[in-house]
């Protein structure tokens, strides 16, 4: 970090930030790197020159982008933490994304593996779609305007051509970049939105799976008459489920082609679809109503009244208590969480500070596989809270410690055997014959037959069955936490026993 170098002004703005070195150079000027002083937290600074953006008479796009940025608080979405205002600049302090563009990656690595591109793809989609509930089209994805954070975690950018849509208005403004741009977008016809992002989306999936783009010409009209015309071809080595997948979002016609939603209940996407990506986020007015009370008592701790922060928060507004917040919220829950080596699983054993309860139990560490991907699935998850499907469903008002204090007693004594990933999130493993939960179950009469082994979708038809389940604890918006349970393997009926011995253990029937 070389301090603040230039005149009086940027130093008085920045003075909460110690700039580093500059990470690229974009239409308005220089992004930088920065620590935050007060939580020591690296972010990014877009320096936005007045008179150069003036002269671009790039102020709309500037203005846009940082309008809804200030807006959205997604795990897949760029998050913008303030803007200062100065005579002569505006500094945008963002997220910082360690690895840069997606382009650049892809460009390295040729194609990506399947597993790679879909966990990618995934992440995308999740983002367009909370755009698009939040009545934003992006109009403008590419791989160039999507960033990857310190675990190739993707995070959409660059929302300055972005418009927010009005329901029954269409937009007629034709921009972004040809290669991934709709045929209606090039055609100049109205066009209401989220399909544009869509189609762009599937030239993304192209590209991350075959290393190419689907429509490509050094001749921009013979281009655009392969774009109009959907004219394309599928290489060989892509998988059955993408071949499927990839022309049903380049679909010519926008009220033919696929949507979010579809996208979402495809199989190619829904295949090992990580469980915090598996519900629609809640939109922005109902986030900013949700505070999380381990990262407020930090920001307290920094000095701030809490009755202040919290007012600020609930009415969104931008101060450095505010900021403080986000940056400590994000590093705490993000799957980046290594952004200065940081250990979320450490921070929270430093919070809560949780009695092992058996050598199973305290031996489980965080695997940080590059790009895993659940940014909150070793902690207490706060922000997806309801409006899911569960298997079980479990509501208490009781402390998180002591439900899953409960909770591993009664896996204890079922013979459960587990792997924790976090304080409230654990992988288990049940095998029937070896507990407890069997005697219930003869004494119950349970559906243990035929129609269990037609079921198991791992067991090639032969019992012993295995279980696999996991385990999250989630906190509500009205003060609850929610235990919830979801099979991974195993069959469904057995796993359905399985939960009524669990609820039984834990005294709730
Ligand atoms: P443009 O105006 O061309 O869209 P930007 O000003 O957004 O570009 O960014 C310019 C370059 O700075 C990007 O290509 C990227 O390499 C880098 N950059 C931008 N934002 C970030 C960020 N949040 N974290 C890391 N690098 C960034």
């Amino acid at each position: 970090m070389d301090g603040n170098t230039r005149g009086g002004g940027q130093s008085d703005a920045l003075r909460n930030y110690t700039l580093g070195r500059t990470l690229g150079i974009g239409t308005f000027g220089k992004v930088k790197i920065a620590e935050h002083k007060l939580t020591g937290h690296r972010v990014a600074i877009k320096i936005i020159n007045c008179r150069q953006m003036r002269n671009m008479e790039m102020e709309e796009k500037a203005k846009r982008e940082i309008k809804i940025l200030k807006l959205f608080i997604h795990p897949h979405i760029i998050r913008l933490y303030e803007v200062i205002y100065t005579p002569m600049d505006i500094f945008v302090v963002m997220e910082y994304c360690k690895y840069g563009e997606l382009f650049d990656y892809i460009v390295e690595k040729g194609r990506l593996q399947e597993e790679e591109a879909r966990r990618i793809f995934q992440q995308i989609i999740s983002g367009v779609e909370y755009c698009h509930r939040n009545m934003v089209v992006h109009r403008d994805l590419k791989p160039e305007n999507l960033l990857l954070d310190s675990k190739y975690n993707v995070k959409l950018a660059d929302f300055g051509l972005s418009n927010v849509m009005h329901d029954g208005h269409f937009l007629k403004t034709s921009c972004g970049s040809p290669n991934y741009a709709a045929p209606e977008v090039i055609s100049g016809r109205l066009y209401a939105g989220p399909e544009v992002d869509v189609w762009s989306c599937g030239v993304i999936l192209y590209a991350l799976l075959c290393g190419t783009l689907p429509f490509d010409d050094e001749n921009i009209p013979n281009l655009f008459k392969k774009i109009k015309g959907g004219i394309y071809t599928l290489p060989s080595h892509l998988s059955a489920l993408a071949r499927d997948l990839i022309p049903r979002m380049l679909v010519v016609e926008p009220m033919k082609r696929i949507t979010i939603r579809e996208i979402r209940e495809h199989p190619w996407f829904q295949f090992r679809l990580p469980r915090y990506l598996a519900v629609p986020p809640p939109d922005t007015a109902q986030q900013a109503k949700m505070i999380d009370e381990d990262t407020l008592r930090d920001v307290v701790n920094l000095g701030f009244k809490k009755d202040d922060v919290c007012e600020s928060l609930c009415s969104r507004l931008q101060n450095e208590a505010t900021v403080a917040y986000y940056l400590l919220l994000d590093n705490r829950f993000r799957a980046t969480s290594g952004y200065l080596g940081a250990d979320y699983q450490e921070s929270m054993d430093r919070n809560l500070n949780q009695p092992a309860l058996s050598e199973s139990t305290s031996s489980g560490t965080r695997n940080h596989v590059p790009g895993s991907s659940d940014p909150h699935s070793s902690g207490l998850w706060t922000h997806y809270p309801v409006e899911r499907k569960w298997a079980l469903g479990l509501q208490s008002r009781a402390h998180p410690r002591e439900i899953m204090i409960e909770v591993l007693k009664a896996l204890q004594e079922l013979n459960v055997s587990w792997k924790k990933n976090g304080h409230y999130n654990m992988k288990c493993r049940w095998c029937p014959g070896f507990s407890e939960v069997d005697d219930m179950l003869d004494a119950s009469n349970s559906f243990l037959g035929d129609s269990t082994i037609m079921d198991n979708d791992d067991a090639n038809g032969k019992l012993p069955a295995v279980i696999k389940f996991e385990i999250q604890l989630y906190k509500t918006r009205d003060e609850k936490y929610l235990l919830d349970m979801q099979r991974v393997t195993g069959p469904q009926l057995l796993f359905l026993d399985f939960c009524a011995a669990f609820l039984t253990k834990l005294r709730v029937l």
